[in-house]
């Protein structure tokens, strides 16, 4: 029973019906596609080998767990930004829980940057991802010289030539960049803030290539190198200039459902630490019975109460069309620190067990600490909300 299910038992706040149905669809959908496929692959796997996501993601389709970001009017599915949310929570109820939903399953969408594209952008980029014919499309800001504040940080050039314009450069730690089909890349065309522009970067335009860089988690980042890279002015998006204005409005939105896969594992991490500590003999007695261990899962249940409150209100916020700017930094900044905690919490309820490849804690326990930095890292976050109180 989840946390959403305890609390209508004693008639507290529950999500309306429409969102419940939707949750059991997805979670059915975990059980009998999602685990025993994911049970075949090691425990670092980071995705699913493109023959077996082809298979998952037509199953998904033909549960209408498709294009679910996208609006009807572009021929996706249009859900609601809370949908949105509660799909990605219980689809993170898996080992890879830190990747895409359901290891990818419920793909089919264009960065949301896409929907303020020119037709004939759309017709060309978008529309494939929403077909299934391309692959996710990655979006580069960050460099060596900085991600937190990429108005100043974002060095690689973008100088225009005749109907071109010529990228030199290297952008770093662009999640699966060389899988991708195409990209969405920041350059700079001017001077501070109002100097940035936004390109789509086509994967084999020449000069263009990636290098994997290793790091903690099971994550894949790339740097991506443009050496005199010609894009077609046609594949601007927006004006020059306007691209800073862009990434940030693309950065809201994906802050609120980037918090709901963390606080997914968290609670399954939860789950997990009651059934162990209800089973687990120590000291003549259950580990359940110990009032230190009943005060980490009391701690775990009430942050985790208090995360996923804060992220539905933000997506809440954002459907009824508000400015969830704030919202978006106060779930992400709390959800991502507190899934973190809880896991590392659970880790110390399962002993030596929950940091052996057996379970799967440690390895979200790695992935977690991941999420404290992508999408805007916590000092970000905080910055933002800072500015807002102080104002
Ligand atoms: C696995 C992985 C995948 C990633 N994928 C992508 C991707 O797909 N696309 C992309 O563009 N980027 C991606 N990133 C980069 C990520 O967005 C950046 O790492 C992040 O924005 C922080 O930038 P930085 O690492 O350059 O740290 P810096 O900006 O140098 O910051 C260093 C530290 O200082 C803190 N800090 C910054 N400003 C302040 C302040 N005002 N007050 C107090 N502290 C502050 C930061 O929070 C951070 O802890 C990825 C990173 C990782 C690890």
């Amino acid at each position: 029973m989840t946390t959403v299910e305890q609390a209508s038992v004693t008639g507290a706040w529950e999500l309306p019906e429409e969102f419940r149905m939707l949750r059991d669809t997805v979670r059915r959908f975990m059980e009998t596609e999602v685990h025993p496929l994911e049970s075949t692959l090691p425990h670092d796997a980071a995705g699913l080998p493109r023959e077996q996501l082809v298979v998952l993601q037509e199953k998904a389709r033909r549960l209408g767990l498709w294009a679910l970001q996208t609006p009807e009017e572009f021929g996706g599915a249009g859900l609601s930004v809370l949908g949105q949310v509660v799909v990605a929570e219980e689809a993170a109820k898996c080992r890879m829980g830190a990747f895409f939903p359901a290891l990818g399953a419920f793909g089919g969408n264009p960065p949301n940057i896409m929907f303020n594209t020119t037709k004939e952008q759309f017709d060309k980029f978008a529309q494939p991802i929403i077909d299934g014919t391309a692959t996710k499309a990655y979006t580069s800001i960050s460099e060596a010289s900085g991600g937190s504040d990429p108005a100043r940080a974002i060095q690689l050039k973008a100088v225009r030539e005749g109907d071109h314009y010529v990228l030199n450069g290297a952008k770093m730690w662009t999640s699966h960049a060389e899988k991708a089909d195409w990209g969405i890349v920041y350059a700079r065309t001017g001077e501070g803030r109002g100097g940035i522009s936004c390109f789509i970067v086509e994967k084999d335009t020449p000069g263009t290539s990636f290098s994997r860089i290793g790091v903690m988690a099971s994550f894949a980042p790339y740097e991506v190198h443009f050496d005199n890279v010609r894009i077609p002015v046609e594949n601007m998006i927006g004006e020059e200039g306007k691209g800073f204005a862009l990434a940030t409005s693309s950065l809201i939105y994906g802050r609120i459902l980037y918090v709901a896969g963390p606080i997914g594992i968290a609670q399954t991490a939860l789950d997990m630490a009651c059934q162990w500590a209800k089973n687990r003999d120590v000291f003549g007695g259950k580990l359940a019975d110990k009032q230190g261990i009943q005060w980490m899962l009391v701690e775990s249940e009430v942050e985790l109460r208090a995360a996923r409150l804060l992220m539905y209100q933000a997506a809440w916020n954002a459907d009824l069309g508000k400015d969830v700017k704030v919202d978006a930094s106060v779930a992400k900044m709390y959800g991502t620190e507190v899934a973190y905690n809880v896991v590392d919490r659970c880790i110390q309820i399962h002993g030596a067990l929950g940091l052996s490849d057996e379970l799967p804690l440690e390895r979200w326990f790695r992935d977690l600490r991941v999420k404290r930095l992508g999408e805007g890292a916590t000092e970000v976050q905080r910055v933002v909300i800072a500015r807002d109180l102080l104002k």
